[in-house]
């Protein structure tokens, strides 16, 4: 679905990404992880088209990002806007509305004839037919972010992208936007791309992970592959703890205090 090779950006002469061969399956979905500065939003925004590569390139289905029309970019590809983008003063029922524009022709009308019925139902299912004339403004931040998800959902992409979701939700909201995006997935079929500060929750929901440190790859693979104590140490300098999930058996990253880390420096063994 996406494949980069020797993908590279460089801002004034200084690397932000560097090299980057991966190939992203149809239908999967890939969490892309990595310390402040590692290169995951410009990773994300070379995807997105909204930057062009310093080198390598970029294939969707095969075809280069470039050889794209803008309108059909976008009816390939969804970004789910960042909350400080989105158009605060208009009615929440017509930012799903505008994630149509790809789809209308000159006169301004849709290529589908039941986009009404396709908005109304993304609205029932992001619990929003209570909102649809409030403005985005008079929202909270988890109501707004399904907003942002309902406009992305009318866009009808193949492939989602998302920088950071979930970074200004609280618990319920965060998992309540990870499901909404699971079970769309599994509806739609989509392939998912996201960057994903909570570790915890990547290894939940991703099937891939991609780290990126300071704009090169440190490996890619499943999530047991990638959240080892090892790995997590040496890219974000810190002494985890990795758990199970009780439930679900994914690798959760537990932190350990100082005092933790200072034990096991100077060699003794610790108790939990
Ligand atoms: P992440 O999203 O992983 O925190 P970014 O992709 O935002 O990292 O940034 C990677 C590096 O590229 C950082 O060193 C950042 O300062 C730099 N960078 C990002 N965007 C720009 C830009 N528009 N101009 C100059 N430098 C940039
Ligand atoms: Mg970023």
């Amino acid at each position: 679905m996406i494949e980069t090779r020797g993908l590279g950006k460089a801002y004034d002469g200084v690397s932000a990404l560097r090299g980057l061969d991966w190939t992203v399956g149809e239908g999967e979905w890939w969490g892309i992880i990595g310390p402040n500065g590692s290169g995951k939003s410009t990773l994300m925004r070379l995807l997105s088209g909204v930057e062009r590569p310093s080198s390598g390139t970029i294939r969707i289905r095969g075809r280069h990002v470039e050889d794209y029309g803008r309108k059909e970019l976008s009816r390939m590809m969804a970004v789910l806007q960042q909350e400080g983008i989105m158009p605060v003063h208009y009615p929440v029922r017509e930012v799903l509305e505008m994630g149509r524009h790809p789809y209308l022709n000159w006169l301004g009308q849709d290529m589908r004839e039941d986009v009404g019925a396709l908005i109304d139902g993304i609205m029932e299912k992001l619990e929003l037919q209570g909102l649809a004339d409030r403005h985005l403004d008079e929202l909270s931040g988890g109501q707004r972010q399904r907003v942002a998800l309902g406009q992305v959902m009318a866009q009808e992409p193949q492939i989602l992208l998302l920088d950071e979701p979930t970074t200004f939700l609280d618990i319920h909201y965060q998992q309540q936007f990870m499901e909404l995006v699971a079970e769309w997935r599994k509806e739609a079929g989509i392939t998912v791309v996201a960057v994903l500060h909570d570790l915890n929750l990547a290894a939940l929901y991703c099937d891939k992970l991609l780290v990126l440190r300071d704009g090169r790859a440190v490996s890619m693979g499943t999530p047991e592959e990638m959240l080892t104590s090892e790995r997590i140490r040496s890219v974000y300098d810190v002494e985890p703890v990795i758990v199970a999930h009780p439930v679900y058996g994914a690798p959760q990253v537990l932190l350990s205090k100082a005092a933790l880390k200072r034990n096991k420096e100077e060699g003794n063994e610790w108790v939990f």
